[in-house]
C-alpha cells in the first residue's frame, strides 16, 4: 500500500482544480482518497475554520478530541492524523509552512460573539452561519457541525492550561497541505471574524489547490 504521506504536488501548475475563496465565504469540495488539498494564507493571518465528513457515510466526521488523543499533543502541524469519530485517519498534515494550527478553540457563531463581544455584534456574519450554508450543499444541518479545525489560527496554550485567540503567525503565502486517506467532504469557512485579532481585524481571500497523488 502506497504511503500517502510522501505524496507532494508539485507546482500549481499540475493542480487539477484552484480557486480563490473570497473574504468571509465557505467553500467545500469533496477530496478523493490520496488527492492533496493545499490552503494558502493568500494575505497572512487569515484563520480558515475547516471540518471534515466521510464521503460515503457523513455520520463519521472529523473529531478534534480523537485527533488530539492519537497524536498526544495540543496543536495540528506536520504529520498530524486527522482523526474521524469512529477512529480512522481521515487525512494527514503532509506540508506545512506556517508552523501552526489549532483545533480547540472552536468556529465564530452570531451567538458567541454576543456572549464575548456585546450584543451590537450579533448580527455580524460568523463561521457557524457559512458552515450551515456549506453543509446544505451536502445534505447536512446545523446539528452536523462538530469541534473543528482552525488553519492559521494562533491559539497559544501555556503552562497552566490556559489559551486564548492571539495574533495570527502566518505570513501572505503560507501554505497548509491535507492529503487524504479516504473519500472526504471538506468544509471551510473562511473567517469573518472582526473582534478578535484571529484575521488581523482583517478577513481577507484564501486560495485553494487540488492535486491527484502522484503516478505508481
Ligand atoms: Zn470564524
Amino acid at each position: 500500500m502506497t504511503d500517502l504521506a510522501t505524496a507532494s504536488p508539485g507546482s500549481e501548475a499540475g493542480a487539477v482544480y484552484r480557486h480563490d475563496i473570497p473574504a468571509e465565504s465557505p467553500w467545500s469540495r469533496v477530496l478523493k482518497r490520496g488527492q492533496t488539498l493545499r490552503i494558502v494564507d493568500s494575505e497572512g493571518q487569515q484563520a480558515v475554520d475547516a471540518l471534515l465528513y466521510c464521503a460515503d457515510d457523513p455520520a463519521e466526521r472529523y473529531s478534534a478530541q480523537d485527533t488530539l488523543r492519537v497524536q498526544g499533543s495540543a496543536y495540528i502541524d506536520l504529520g498530524t492524523r486527522l482523526v474521524s469519530n469512529k477512529g480512522r485517519v481521515m487525512a494527514r498534515i503532509t506540508a506545512d509552512s506556517c508552523g501552526r494550527h489549532d483545533t480547540s478553540a472552536g468556529c465564530c457563531s452570531c451567538e458567541s460573539n454576543a456572549v464575548r463581544f456585546g450584543e451590537s455584534t450579533k448580527y455580524q456574519h460568523a463561521c457557524r452561519e457559512n458552515f450551515i450554508m456549506e453543509l446544505s450543499k451536502h445534505g447536512l444541518t446545523k446539528r452536523d457541525i462538530v469541534a473543528n479545525l482552525n488553519f492559521f489560527m494562533n491559539v497559544p496554550i501555556d503552562p497552566s492550561g490556559n489559551f486564548t485567540v492571539v495574533d495570527g503567525i502566518s505570513a501572505p503565502g503560507n501554505y497548509v497541505d491535507i492529503t487524504a486517506d479516504m473519500d472526504v467532504i471538506f468544509v471551510i469557512s473562511n473567517c469573518p471574524q472582526v473582534n478578535n485579532p484571529c484575521n488581523g481585524f482583517n478577513p481577507t481571500p484564501i486560495r485553494v489547490a487540488i492535486w491527484d497523488p502522484p503516478a505508481l
